[in-house]
């Protein structure tokens, strides 16, 4: 958008306005992308390699929707690094967002992922995505990313008294990860 860039996040839209939709099919969308200088940093910063030239993203290869399937992907899990949610270079890097106000990183200690003490979250990343299980999940993988052996006992605890299958392979693999530094 003109006045904000493409850094932001649309939760939800009511209205009864008619809309023309945004498809590769119709102006709506070209003369949006026209406003792309086509100059190729966000497909050369992706860390997947999840855009491929212009205008076109391979939606399962995002950090995005990767870092929401459960586990993640072996491939990826290095990639994911310590970004709760996707990585955003694409956005930073994209000089039509230069101009714009960027509101910048916001930090969490990674216990508190692990832990589940993430009420303080609700208001920054929303109540949609701040839920405890969703948020463990990254944690686990961000811990052995981050080579925090300091939180082996609070993987333990997560492998061996979670009620969750997921969680339980998601910490021992972690906890694989950090015993073999891989
Ligand atoms: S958010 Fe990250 S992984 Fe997803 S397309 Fe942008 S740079 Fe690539
Ligand atoms: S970084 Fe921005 S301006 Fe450059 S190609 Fe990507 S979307 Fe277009």
């Amino acid at each position: 958008m003109d006045d904000i860039g493409s850094l932001f996040h649309i939760l939800a839209i009511i209205t009864d306005a008619e809309f023309e939709y945004c498809s590769t099919e119709n102006k709506a969308y070209d003369s949006r992308m026209q406003e792309c200088l086509k100059c190729g940093l966000c497909e050369k910063m992706c860390p997947t390699g999840a855009i491929k030239g212009f205008a076109k993203i391979e939606p399962t290869r995002c950090l995005r929707s990767v870092s929401e399937t459960n586990p993640i992907p072996s491939q990826y899990e290095k990639l994911v690094g310590n970004h709760l949610l996707g990585c955003d270079i694409c956005q930073t890097v994209c000089p039509k967002n230069a101009l714009h106000a960027m509101s910048g990183a916001y930090a969490f200690p990674i216990k508190k992922l692990l832990t589940g003490d993430i009420s303080e979250l609700k208001d920054s990343i929303g109540v949609n995505y701040a839920r405890k299980h969703r948020l463990r999940m990254k944690g686990i993988t961000i811990a052995a990313n981050m080579k925090r052996k300091d939180l082996l006992p609070e993987l333990r605890s997560i492998m061996d008294s979670s009620p969750d299958a997921d969680e339980k392979r998601a910490s021992e693999r972690a906890i694989y990860r950090l015993e073999t530094d891989t």
